[in-house]
């Protein structure tokens, strides 16, 4: 079945009597070449079982089934179910979970489904969650090589910049923190059933797996970012005391400390000074 060809899908949709929810983020893939590019820069291969997040009806999935030795993929939409069972009939190595994927027990998930095999997420991601996915996943210290998602073109721009510039913000330490990202490419708006109203990217996040901080330290250094980029142009100083309760002197002692000015903005900071002022404030 062609699951980029757009009469196929609409006549799916139709005999499944299916209408795409806004609120969801459902714009479904339809140009042919992009599922294989994911699935190929994604680590989906021999090895390797693959999260996806948000099957739609499963042109992805397919794409990642094709390759990977195994695919676990959450979504929400319960009116998907009996597309996906159709859609994907032909595949003995896709697992559907009818969940949100903020609530569901990912570790459990891949104990599960991933026993003896490296594990890579790959998404199109829905573009209201898009933050709190990749947040979740990296906080959640999963097992996992690599994160290789679609998002909207805006998102990948704030991912993919340099700590420390007015570009970035807290997902971008975020994903600094975890591991390396970079965007692959681009994709234009034409390319999704319905057409949304921006043009996307994909980006991949590699993981290092090495922890900079321990469980304690890492948990009040993202309360720190987070507290600090709500009100990003006001300096540190004054957005930590308000969103934190932290005493001014308190943070001005540890701002010394750094080496930083009084009258610093989180997003001038880059991640060692970012790492260093915690450290110091967390004392
Ligand atoms: N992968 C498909 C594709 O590329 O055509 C669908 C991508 S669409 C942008 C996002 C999908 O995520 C939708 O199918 C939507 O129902 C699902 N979704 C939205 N919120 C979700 C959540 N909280 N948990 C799991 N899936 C979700």
């Amino acid at each position: 079945m062609n699951l980029t060809n757009i009469g196929t899908v609409k006549d799916i949709l139709s005999r499944h009597g299916f209408n795409f929810s806004k609120g969801l983020g459902q714009n479904f893939l339809i140009n042919p070449d992009v599922c294989p590019r994911i699935a190929e820069n994604g680590n989906a291969r021999e090895g390797f079982g693959v999260l996806e997040i948000g099957t739609g009806i499963g042109v992805l999935t397919k794409e990642l089934a094709l390759r990977a030795d195994k695919v676990a993929a959450v979504e929400i939409d319960t009116r998907l179910m009996p597309v996906l069972d159709e859609t994907l009939a032909e595949f003995d190595n896709i697992k559907i979970y009818n969940e949100d994927v903020m609530k569901c027990d990912l570790h459990k998930l891949i104990q599960d489904e991933f026993s003896g095999l490296k594990v890579a997420v790959c998404a199109n991601l829905p573009y209201y969650i898009t933050s709190p996915v990749i947040m979740l996943l990296l906080e959640s210290r999963l097992p996992i090589e690599s994160i290789t998602v679609m998002v909207q073109k805006e998102a990948a721009q704030r991912l993919c910049a340099a700590v420390g510039t007015r570009e970035s913000g807290a997902i971008t330490v975020g994903v600094n923190y975890y591991g390396k990202v970079k965007q692959l490419f681009q994709v234009s708006r034409g390319s999704f059933m319905p057409s949304p109203n921006v043009d996307s990217a994909v980006i991949r996040i590699d993981l290092t797996n090495e922890h900079r901080l321990d469980e304690e330290e890492e948990k009040f250094f993202f309360k720190v970012v987070k507290a600090g980029f709500s009100q990003r142009r006001k300096t540190i100083a004054n957005s930590l005391s308000s969103n934190m309760g932290a005493s001014k002197e308190k943070i001005y002692s540890a701002l010394r400390e750094t080496g930083l000015s009084e009258n610093s903005r989180i997003e001038q900071l880059n991640m060692e000074q970012l790492i260093a002022f915690s450290k110091a404030l967390n004392k």
